[in-house]
């Protein structure tokens, strides 16, 4: 049974495929299974002698997850979090995220900040009725966002304002693969391949021991047309993770108002800068980074990619004159499948 609590709406961003056929080893079996979570849906391949991992454990890996870091769950950790209802957490998921949400929030100059929940809500991107919003309205919530404004101190959340809330979408979807990574890793699988939502983990090789092929989707006007590759990349290890401003927004007279806060002015961002793939160590960070890349946009995003080793990038955006450009690291220029 599929998870059916919405961390993001059903349209995801990002890409999809896995091309794969063939066996790894004669004796090895391609296992492929597809289902539902955190308001998307996920396709998990795996190679091994046998059925070892099996859907009702992913699914249950994902409700716990859900337990601890979705919004949408009004018993999670988070939930509880952001209504005071608890402050020590010792759960080593949503501590392991908060961390990682916090370094990333520095390294990004306040880019990334889980602390946008209320502003996020009265946009209308939550899981609340969207307000109607002025100047006031914005001012009014940003003195409750700021991610030095909520620390984890020992096993304690401390907050400065008891408005404060936090929100993980930006980030879980992607560390939650990392948890089915390490599931498959615990399990002896080394071939796998994880997508939710088109945010991927891969791992070791797909059938024949071919790279797996992982495409990279086009930008569109259109909210719900029909997905469209831009790039194709061929890989063994990759966490991926897209962010897009083309699949998740509104238009009020004429002004489109997309799913990324500017937390420093507290509006949805909205600039040339259409998709920005990264690829990182881990899903989690690919997914944090690539978020923070749609509010720094186009320069900001380039110049942080050049001067992080660590990160590789693929960026859409459109021109002057309209036109849609790319910009790929030299890392991912080398595995963009020409052919
Ligand atoms: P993603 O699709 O990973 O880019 O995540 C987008 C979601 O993250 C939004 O729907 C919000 O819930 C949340 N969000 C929006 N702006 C930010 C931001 N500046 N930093 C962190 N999370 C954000
Ligand atoms: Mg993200």
């Amino acid at each position: 049974m599929a998870s059916t609590t919405r961390y993001l709406p059903a349209f995801f961003f990002g890409l999809l495929l896995a091309l794969s056929s063939c066996s790894i080893a004669p004796s090895e079996k391609r296992i492929h299974f597809v289902g539902q979570a955190q308001g998307t849906y996920y396709s998990i391949i795996y190679y091994a002698e046998d059925t070892i991992v099996y859907q009702h454990e992913i699914d249950s890996l994902l409700r716990a997850f859900d337990q601890v870091a979705s919004i949408y769950q009004p018993n999670s950790i988070i939930s509880k979090v952001n209504r005071n209802e608890i402050s020590e957490v010792t759960d080593p998921w949503f501590t392991e995220i908060f961390n990682l949400a916090m370094r990333i929030s520095e390294e990004t100059g306040g880019a990334f900040d889980i602390t946008v929940g209320p502003l996020v809500n009265a946009w209308g991107f939550g899981f609340r009725n969207k307000l109607d919003m002025d100047q006031q309205k914005v001012d009014s919530l940003l003195q409750f966002v700021g991610f030095k404004g909520i620390r984890l101190e020992e096993n304690s959340i401390v907050k400065d304002h008891p408005n404060t809330q936090i929100d993980f979408n930006a980030i879980a979807k992607g560390y939650s693969i990392d948890v089915i990574g390490d599931f498959f890793h615990q399990r002896g699988i080394r071939n796998f391949l994880v997508d939710i939502g088109g945010e991927i983990l891969a791992r070791g090789a797909k059938s024949g021991n071919q790279q797996w092929v992982v495409g990279i989707e086009q930008p569109s006007d259109e909210p719900t047309s029909e997905r469209v590759l831009k790039a194709m990349v061929n890989v063994n290890d990759i966490a991926m993770a897209t962010s897009g401003n083309y699949r998740r927004f509104y238009e009020v007279d004429g002004v489109k108002y997309a799913h990324t806060i500017d937390p420093k002015t507290g509006y949805p961002v909205i600039h040339s800068l259409l998709s920005a793939t990264v690829f990182a160590d881990s899903v989690g960070k690919a997914d944090a980074y690539a978020t923070a890349f749609m509010v720094m946009g186009l320069e900001k995003s380039r110049e942080f990619l050049e001067s992080n080793d660590h990160l590789e990038g693929f960026l859409i955006y459109s021109d002057e004159t309209g036109e849609i450009k790319t910009f790929a690291t030299e890392g991912v220029e080398k595995m963009i499948n020409r052919r």
